[in-house]
């Protein structure tokens, strides 16, 4: 059991990582946490960890001699578009700077496999067809322009570095582990899902939908919104190719169709009993009409068959998890 390979997990205190966490243990390597604690949650852990920021080299030198790191999944990062539309200084510093200094690290102590949390932000502005993994990449916010960066900079290290490295291009994260212990709240939470939650909760008094005069059949946006229990499976597959000498390569993680805000919204109606009170805003900056993810190649690469998201299971599983974690304001 000793010579499980340890695996280091940035930013494994926030919603994504902590599931992506939990799976790998339960697929059998060890994990450290390595996370500033900026937004993650310190209840989330359970496991070793390090805190430290990604731009602190020596603390994460000192995670990798600790630890024998044999492969690292990157999670930490800023990831609010409306957020880096406004302040661009502090993803490009952190998401990107933070990825150097981490790769850094790496070369140094020798550990050359990298699970990287890209995102459908790369694409910018689509239509309403799925993207494929060559559709042009055009982000048309700092969020996605910054792990746009990241991947061009992974690219460039597996060929001069022979780095091995899996970019994942999430789409819309959503959902909770069954367990509803762990889930999605940022402490200004801007995402739809866990937003109008809230709103229903009690906690936010102006949930908006911003904008509802998109160009799709109910004038709002739409995304591919993709259950965290199926990510985290991805990254498992991801990693275990590394391990066995893959160079990794780029794949979208969706389902391949999209549901609109309203969608969303009528989705939550249904789980609760309760609509959520809303009205309608401008468009909010950086948000596309459309994001949706041709999810092929992860379908023939990782073998990625998602299992948790159909929607009422997305819904279910966030709506379980807030109802335990954030005690009602309202009756619901
Ligand atoms: N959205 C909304 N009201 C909110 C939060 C989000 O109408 O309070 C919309 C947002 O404009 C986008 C969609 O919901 O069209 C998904 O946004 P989210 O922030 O959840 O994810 P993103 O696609 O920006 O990563």
């Amino acid at each position: 059991m000793n010579d499980r390979p340890t695996v280091l997990i940035t930013g494994g205190a926030g919603y994504i990582g902590a599931h992506c966490c939990r799976a790998l243990a339960s697929a059998g390597y060890k994990t450290v946490v390595y996370d500033n604690f900026s937004t993650g949650h310190r209840s989330f852990v359970t496991g070793p960890f390090v805190e430290g920021d990604l731009r602190d080299r020596s603390t994460l030198a000192s995670a990798f001699a600790q630890h024998r790191i044999a492969a690292v999944l990157h999670f930490a990062a800023f990831s609010l578009v409306g957020e880096s539309v406004v302040n661009p200084q502090k993803y490009y510093n952190n998401n990107v700077a933070g990825t150097l200094s981490l790769l850094d690290v790496m070369r140094e102590a020798g550990c050359n496999r990298l699970v990287f949390s890209s995102t459908g932000a790369v694409y910018g502005n689509a239509d309403s067809k799925a993207l494929p993994e060559n559709f042009p990449c055009e982000p048309i916010n700092p969020y996605g322009t910054s792990k746009w960066m990241i991947e061009r900079i992974l690219s460039d290290y597996r060929q001069a570095y022979g780095l091995g490295a899996f970019c994942l291009r999430y789409f819309n994260a959503s959902g909770a582990d069954a367990s509803a212990e762990i889930g999605e709240f940022r402490e200004n939470e801007t995402h739809l899902i866990p937003r109008a939650m809230m709103a229903l909760q009690g906690h936010v008094g102006d949930f908006a939908i911003f904008g509802d005069d998109y160009d799709t059949p109910d004038g709002t946006a739409i995304r591919d919104y993709i259950h965290v229990t199926d990510l985290a499976a991805a990254h498992v597959a991801a990693l275990k190719l590394l391990m066995e000498g893959h160079v990794g390569g780029t794949c979208n993680l969706g389902t391949g169709s999209g549901f609109s805000v309203r969608e969303i919204l009528a989705a939550i109606a249904a789980e609760t009993g309760r609509e959520v009170p809303s009205t309608v805003k401008p468009r909010r900056a950086g948000d596309p009409t459309y994001l949706i993810a041709d999810p092929s190649s992860a379908r023939h690469v990782l073998k990625f068959k998602p299992t948790h998201s159909d929607l009422v299971t997305i819904i279910r599983t966030a709506w379980a998890w807030h109802k335990k974690a954030h005690p009602l304001k309202v009756s619901v």
